[in-house]
């Protein structure tokens, strides 16, 4: 591995849709000793951190709860509290991600009810409206959705799914993974009617990977106090109250928190809306480059529906080419890094992750690492894509 320990200068980029790059203001938070769990730092800087991600996820009264967890983990924090072994949950197929967590579902003696995966296409709520209005039973406790299937950059409209839940007259419990859209794309957890959301650190959060959160409704806390199987680490209901031993059933990830802090205090200080408004404007640059760069016909969009397009990350379909090879030469010769295809898009796609810490000579930057490791693979693609990002970031 010698040859992978050389310094490089300049800066090396990070375009994985997560984990995503970590701004200095939060590596430097992170760098700081230890405290005892008694010292009363540790319980301002939990209130800080819960009172700013409910400001983050557009709460006014769900509880939040942090895990030393991954994404994972926080997949199967909304799995053992809300549904009891036995029960249905409706999970529309969105790709990877949706078939990920509805394969964790089952492995613990969870039903699991899919919509067929469209590839190209967001979940259309009138499907999640006809599988709710034929369960007359009440069988299907609660709807799982991914915001944005970071498989496939595609972003699923939160909103239209709560609608339709309504419109089916169906008593589920509405819960949604926002692990690569909070804080990149809109959300807002009581304006939209959601009972539980779920997410991660290492992404639209600018955190490194290790913690899960949870954000959680008065309905959704009474169906984990009402569920009968076991659950322990995960079971929200024993974390609650101010003791922060407890809270985080053992002892909290103090410097996750530190960090977590200052990634809240950076989102506020921009501002919220002024970080999506960040987000679409640098994706929609990307955009502009895939739309010349497929003019050769080579490469092409995944996503099928423009406005579905994620703010976050950008999978771009490759013909005739591998796209391990051109990540492979993106990273190690152009120093950007970015992801591959996963599940059933191994092998035919690469994605561009465009969010977190990011700006315009970043995304411009990018744009041309790629441009330069495809063109050094003699892949055919259209030649006026940084002109348009350049273009469009200008307008
Ligand atoms: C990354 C991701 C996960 C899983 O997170 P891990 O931290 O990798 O376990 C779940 N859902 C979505 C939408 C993701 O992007």
């Amino acid at each position: 591995m010698q040859q992978y320990s050389k310094r490089i200068p300049g800066s090396r980029f990070l375009h994985a849709p997560g984990p995503t790059r970590i701004p200095d203001e939060v590596l430097d938070a992170m760098h700081r000793q230890s405290i005892d769990l008694a010292d009363p730092r540790l319980d301002d800087l939990i209130k800080d951190c819960e009172a700013g991600m409910q400001a983050v996820v557009g709460t006014e009264r769900g509880e939040v709860y942090l895990y030393s967890a991954n994404g994972h983990g926080a997949w199967e924090v909304a799995i053992a509290n809300v549904l009891a072994e036995g029960d249905a949950v409706l999970i529309p197929s969105t790709g990877h991600f949706s078939e990920g967590w509805a394969i964790q579902t089952e492995a613990l003696d969870r039903r699991v009810v899919r919509t067929p995966w469209k590839p190209g296409f967001p979940i259309d709520p009138n499907e999640v409206e006809d599988v709710l209005r034929a369960d007359k039973t009440g069988d299907i406790k609660a709807v799982f959705a991914v915001q944005t299937d970071t498989s496939t950059g595609i972003t699923s409209d939160i909103a239209a799914i709560r609608q339709a839940i309504d419109a089916a007259k169906h008593p589920a419990l509405y819960v949604v993974d926002v692990v690569s859209s909070l804080a990149a794309a809109p959300f807002a957890m009581d304006a939209m009617g959601v009972n539980l959301v779920v997410g991660g650190s290492q992404k639209g959060l600018m955190l490194p990977p290790g913690m899960g959160f949870v954000v959680v409704d008065e309905r959704a806390h009474q169906a984990s106090l009402d569920n009968p199987s076991p659950k322990f680490y995960w079971d929200w209901t024993k974390r609650t109250g101010s003791h922060a031993y407890r809270k985080f059933c053992g002892t909290p990830p103090l410097q996750m928190l530190m960090g977590l802090r200052a990634a809240i205090d950076l989102l506020q200080q921009e501002g919220l809306d002024q970080v999506f408004a960040r987000h679409r404007r640098l994706a929609g640059a990307v955009f502009k480059a895939i739309e010349a760069w497929s003019s050769a016909g080579a490469i092409d969009f995944f996503c099928q529906v423009p406005s579905a397009r994620s703010v976050s990350v950008t999978a771009v379909t490759v013909q005739g080419f591998d796209p391990e090879a051109i990540r492979t030469i993106a990273r190690e010769k152009f120093q950007v890094a970015m992801a591959g295809g996963l599940g059933p898009m191994a092998g035919k796609v690469f994605r561009i992750g465009h969010l977190g810490d990011m700006n315009e000579p970043t995304i411009l930057g990018a744009l041309a690492g790629i441009e330069a490791a495809m063109l050094s693979m003699g892949i055919a693609i259209g030649r006026d894509a940084l002109p348009r990002a350049i273009d469009f970031l200008i307008d």
